[in-house]
């Protein structure tokens, strides 16, 4: 018995969220006692085979087939059940990217299987995983088992294990031709990503506003502890999706990975894709008025309370300070 995989690319070019995948699986096979292959489609014999080969791995498999060049549900669905007929593995392992959450359904759907999605640790218990997805916006965390025969299906959220924590070794690389059936969908151009025009990665000092700020107008607030600080403004993902502040203000998976001196949270719960892209700064001052916020399990220095009647206070006391 063993782990699938699935490795993520776009012209053979790693989508690197697949490394925490393999990460993931290399963890869950030695509590388990499984090794783990990895499995990627393509039309050809994939240039990034012999790159995922220099991890520690059973093999990497290459799902080969002409109508495999372009991502399609409906290609990739066909290669993945071909290969998992074949392997016959306990576990499926992906990273929950949109990619996956798009095709991995349909192929469990096949096996009669669910997928225990967005997962963000787990444990081995009785041979078995226990697998952990926050629900209720991250107010509660769940344990899941699944019940019936093999396989499982299992995604891992964006930055639950570390991509660069993934093993090196050496694989063995075998293409295995697939069979696709009639692809119903043309993929369209993907759409072109807003290009960075703030480096916040060279950021000392970073100010990041989150969904607490309430409104647009009150950025101002944050803004005025930036200019004093001589810091940079960013924020979480619901700001920038808000078009409050511009995409390449956005800090965390999804976002910039930035790693300042210091990095002022204010009213930011710190969801684990917002933690990803901050965790490295040197000192993590959170404003936030829930106690428990998940923001303060990281911070060095937190002020539970109204950021509206922080924010002003710490201004005006810098003002003094500076003379
Ligand atoms: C695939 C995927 C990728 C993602 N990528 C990113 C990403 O790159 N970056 C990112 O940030 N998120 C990302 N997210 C979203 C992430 O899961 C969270 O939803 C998001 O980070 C939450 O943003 P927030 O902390 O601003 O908002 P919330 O979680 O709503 O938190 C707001 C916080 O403000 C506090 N608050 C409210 N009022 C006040 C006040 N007056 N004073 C002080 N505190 C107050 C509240 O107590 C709360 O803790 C991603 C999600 C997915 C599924």
């Amino acid at each position: 018995m063993s782990i699938l995989v699935f490795i993520e690319h776009k012209d053979c070019v790693l989508n690197k969220t697949s490394l925490e995948a393999v990460t993931a699986a290399q963890s869950i096979g030695k509590d388990l006692g499984l090794k783990v292959s990895v499995v990627i489609p393509c039309d050809k014999d994939c240039a990034l085979a012999q790159e995922i080969a220099g991890y520690g791995l059973e093999k990497v498999i290459v799902a080969k087939n002409a109508k495999l060049g372009t991502y399609t549900p409906d290609g990739y669905a066909d290669a993945w059940t071909e290969i998992i007929n074949k392997e016959n593995p306990q576990y499926v392992v992906m990273a929950h990217t949109y990619q996956v959450r798009d095709f991995a359904p349909k192929v469990a759907t096949r096996f009669g299987k669910e997928v225990v999605g967005d997962c963000i640790r787990y444990k081995a218990e009785g041979g078995k995983l226990v697998l952990t997805r926050r629900i209720f916006l991250g107010k509660l965390d769940a344990d899941v088992t699944v019940g019936g025969d093999a396989p499982y299906f299992v995604t891992f959220q964006s930055g639950a294990f570390r991509g660069d924590n993934a093993e090196k070794g050496s694989a063995s690389v075998e293409t295995v031709e697939v069979n696709v059936g009639d692809i119903r969908m043309e993929a369209e151009e993907p759409f072109q990503e807003a290009k960075a025009s703030v480096d916040l990665t060279k950021s000392g000092i970073i100010v990041a506003v989150g969904r607490g700020i309430k409104s647009q107008e009150n950025i101002a607030v944050a803004q005025q502890l930036a200019d004093i600080l001589g810091a940079d403004l960013a924020a979480s993902r619901p700001i920038c999706d808000a078009e409050w502040l511009p995409i390449d203000r956005q800090i965390g998976s999804s976002g910039q990975t930035v790693a300042p001196r210091l990095y002022i949270a204010l009213g930011i719960s710190g969801a684990i894709q917002h933690i990803v892209g901050m965790k490295n700064a040197g000192t993590i001052v959170a404003i936030n008025k829930d106690s428990e916020a998940p923001i303060f399990d990281i911070a060095d220095y937190g002020i539970v309370g109204d950021l509206f009647e922080a924010v002003p206070t710490l201004v005006e006391e810098i003002k003094k300070a500076k003379g």
